[in-house]
């Protein structure tokens, strides 16, 4: 490229926050309504009318996670829903399995050693599939009390087996904890269906909003197991929760703003459907891949989710660079890749208020980097 034209592009990226283009899997572009909603005065919350809201939630959570039970609301991002399941069902009489394949799979380990509770996990390369065999054998000891899995590893992308897996615990009555935080709305995800205890969401993934609030969705057998155990946390005890929400309302001041920009939210994607926004997911990350078939890059699952594709970079390339020049020249934030993969693999996400000019947008401005820094390559090695 010319000196010209970077500068020129230099220039348009930065004429101001407004443009800022975001492939990133949390937070996502939101849309006007959401933006809208979320500059508006906020009503008082201890009212009738905001309870009514509430239940309006509770209903749509429901549809959502594909159940017919519980859901509660936590003002909290997504690892706060993830510890919430420790505080609530989880005591040192456990043995917890772990599926572990990336950042989040990790995250389910470092919240078993933090609170002590014995735990096996099963590692996996970057991309790599569950073993349903290695995983029915293993459940087949008798000795794992529970099964801790992301049902979309989003450091990855690989999405797994969710309902296969849910086969596995039902036929060996171990309990059943899935992270779905990345999942629902962007992939099919149905919870009771595909036998389910606990499920996890937050609220800067697919549902396109701001991060700060957190769902957990629990079934009849979660639920009594929270009799069972006592609650380490006083603010993430579930049974307060679904004692105070029974009658519309929070134990403590709700995210109010966020209450009702998700009121909105909810309210459209029943409208038009889930299987609407799944499948509108599906055609951008199509979309998305196909576009950039130009470029050596290559994708590290074989199995990828709607909401996000992790791309390798071809030796030459440095993954953390390209993603540092898309914001700096472009102002277009994708995703790096943390720990061993840092230099190697990008993400894009597919999820929030995109469409197809966004992502021509992105593949240009792809294209226009790789090519940058393969020249900028060959003059150190020349
Ligand atoms: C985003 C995400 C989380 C939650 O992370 P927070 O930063 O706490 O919101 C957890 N699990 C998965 C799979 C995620 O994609």
């Amino acid at each position: 490229m010319k000196k010209n034209d970077a500068l020129k592009k230099l220039k348009s990226a930065q004429t101001g926050i407004d443009k800022i283009r975001l492939f990133t899997p949390g937070p996502v572009p939101m849309s006007a309504r959401t933006l809208a909603i979320g500059a508006s005065q906020l009503p008082y919350n201890r009212t009738e009318q905001f309870s009514h809201i509430t239940f309006e939630i509770i209903e749509g959570l429901k549809y959502i996670f594909g159940t017919q039970r519980d859901v509660v609301i936590f003002a909290a991002s997504g690892t706060g829903a993830m510890e919430a399941v420790f505080f609530n069902f989880l005591d040192q009489s456990d043995k917890v399995l772990i599926v572990n394949g990336g950042t989040f799979g990790q995250r389910w380990v470092d919240l078993c050693t933090h609170h002590k509770i014995p735990f096996e996990q099963i590692s996996l390369n970057p991309g790599q599939p569950i073993s349903l065999e290695a995983l029915d054998y293993k459940l087949s000891s008798q000795e794992y009390s529970t099964l801790l899995i992301n049902a979309h590893e989003t450091s990855t992308g690989i999405l797994y087996d969710t309902k296969a897996i849910g086969k596995l615990t039902r036929k060996y009555g171990v309990f059943f904890i899935v992270d779905a935080i990345s999942t629902i709305c962007a992939d099919i995800f149905m919870m009771d269906e595909w036998h389910v205890d606990v499920s996890l969401l937050s609220s800067q993934k697919a549902l396109a909003l701001p991060p700060g609030l957190s769902f957990l969705a629990l079934n009849k057998k979660a639920k009594s197991r929270l009799k069972t155990k006592t609650c380490q946390s006083y603010y993430f005890d579930i049974k307060t929760y679904l004692e105070n929400q029974g009658r519309g309302q929070m134990p403590f001041t709700p995210v109010i703003g966020h209450f009702m920009m998700l009121h909105e939210r909810l309210r459209e994607i029943r409208l038009q459907g889930i299987d609407f926004f799944v499948s509108h997911h599906s055609k951008l990350a199509e979309y998305f891949r196909k576009g950039l078939k130009s470029l050596p890059f290559t994708f590290v699952p074989n199995n990828p989710s709607n909401a996000l594709t992790a791309i390798r970079c071809p030796e030459d390339i440095d993954a953390f660079d390209l993603v540092t020049r898309l914001a700096a020249d472009f102002n277009c934030f994708v995703a790096p890749n943390g720990g061993d993969l840092k230099h190697k693999v990008f993400r894009v996400s597919h999820l929030g208020e995109q469409n197809k000019t966004d992502i021509d947008f992105l593949i240009n401005a792809l294209e226009d980097t790789f090519h940058n820094l393969l020249d900028s390559n060959s003059t150190y090695t020349i």
